[in-house]
């Protein structure tokens, strides 16, 4: 018993710390480091392309985006503001450079350029969000042995799968960014996005149907009705 207080304390207190956090610049960049070494090799091998990531410590606001540069390289960009938005921490961020990515790597369906009906490069923003939970987290966590071992099983929906599970848990504190950041209700693992869309929404679905995404992707299960329509 006594041991289990002390344990308590240990973990209040690593709370408090802040572990987890993205608190300094070389934090950040090893955090942008790492992803665009892990990533880099294959999209040169794929694509032919290289991967440019560019981590903007002093930009303010909380943003990243994803283009190409003149050559047709995948660039994503990514603003301090974002590693310092309430609540984010290490993985929140390999999961906004992860949508990033999404939006070069996540094939269909794609936004449309301009005011026309011709699909872009740029997948749509659920996709983004499907990819980073299916297929970019998955595979960085995957090899991520340590880490695994530290994370605790808490949903009744990943079978005890720790990928799975660490992929959800990342969903839930983007989400709680996500709603922090657009005002709006905190979303849940236990509930759905009211939203039923009778076409594909190509642009930002609302933050629980964010979650709802993030979860399927997770569990290998189809896009959600709330954004994507086949
Ligand atoms: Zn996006």
């Amino acid at each position: 018993m006594k041991k289990l207080t002390i344990l308590g304390l240990f973990l209040i207190s690593l709370k408090s710390m802040g572990v987890g956090k993205v608190k300094t610049e070389d934090e950040f960049r090893t955090v942008v480091k790492r992803f665009n070494e892990f990533w880099q090799p294959r999209v040169k091998a794929e694509m032919g392309k290289d991967l440019i990531v560019e981590a903007l410590w002093n930009e303010e606001r909380a943003n990243a985006h994803a283009t190409r540069d003149r050559d047709y390289n995948l660039v994503i960009k990514v603003n301090g503001g974002m590693a310092r938005a309430q609540g984010m921490d290490e993985d929140g961020l390999v999961f906004i450079l992860c949508h990033e990515l999404g939006h070069h790597l996540g094939g269909t369906p794609k936004k449309k350029r301009g005011n026309t009906d011709i699909d872009s490069w740029s997948s749509a923003e659920g996709q983004a969000d499907y990819f980073a939970a299916n297929e970019c987290l998955p595979e960085m966590f995957k090899g991520d042995d340590k880490k695994l071992s530290d994370v605790e099983i808490i949903s009744p929906f990943c079978q005890e799968d720790e990928v799975c599970e660490r992929v959800l848990k990342t969903g839930v504190t983007i989400g709680n960014v996500f709603a922090i950041l657009k005002n709006t209700d905190e979303p849940s693992i236990h509930h759905h996005s009211q939203v039923q869309v009778s076409e594909t929404n190509l642009g930002h679905p609302d933050v629980q149907c964010r979650l709802d995404t993030i979860k399927n992707g997770a569990l290998g299960e189809e896009r959600p009705e709330c954004w994507f329509r086949d």
